[in-house]
């Protein structure tokens, strides 16, 4: 069984814990353009995801310590957030994108930059690859940060993909 103690051991994230929580499924099917999903489950002071939220999703820290905490009704997809923050760990997942497809809006700093229409690896959390997806986007939402990687792929990974591997 998953405990607190995976995470600091192996540095992969498993199960659910404060900070890192998947958004109710009636609404997350709802919601076009997606809503964000912050795997962020360890105390650190950090809240760029909070202050660069226009909508108040993320809502604010008490302290600056705490883990984010979300109110995904507010969310709009908007990828500001995954942008913004410096763990790369927000991401927003579109499932109304078509009907056996999710897209995926992932932070991406490697380069070269993969290019729209170009074939990709889904990775789940230990760089496995569970599935193949179309990059339909590539975005720079904040000048001079992150970029994001806007990822058709199968629903059934929504809980699982959480990166890519780019393959020419
Ligand atoms: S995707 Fe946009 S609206 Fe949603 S939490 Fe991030 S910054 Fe806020
Ligand atoms: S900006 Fe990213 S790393 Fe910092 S608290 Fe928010 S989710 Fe965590």
């Amino acid at each position: 069984m998953a405990d607190a103690l995976d995470l600091f051991n192996s540095g992969v994230l498993t199960g659910e814990r404060e900070g890192a929580v998947l958004p109710d499924r009636k609404l997350w099917e709802s919601k076009k353009g997606g809503v964000v999903i912050v795997e962020c489950p360890q105390r650190i002071p950090c809240n760029p995801c909070h202050t660069s939220c226009p909508t108040g999703a993320i809502r604010p820290f008490a302290d600056i310590n705490d883990t984010p905490t979300v109110d995904h009704s507010l969310c709009t997809g908007c990828t500001l957030c995954v942008a913004s923050c410096p763990g790369l760990a927000c991401f927003v997942i579109d499932l109304t994108f078509s009907e056996d497809k999710a897209l995926f809006k992932l932070p991406y700093e490697m380069l070269p930059l993969p290019e729209k229409g170009q074939k990709v690896q889904c990775l789940n959390r230990i760089g496995e690859c569970i599935a193949e997806g179309t990059v339909e986007n590539v975005t720079q939402p904040k000048k001079d940060r992150t970029y994001v990687i806007h990822v058709s792929a199968p629903k059934e990974v929504v809980d699982e993909f959480r990166t890519i591997r780019a393959v020419k």
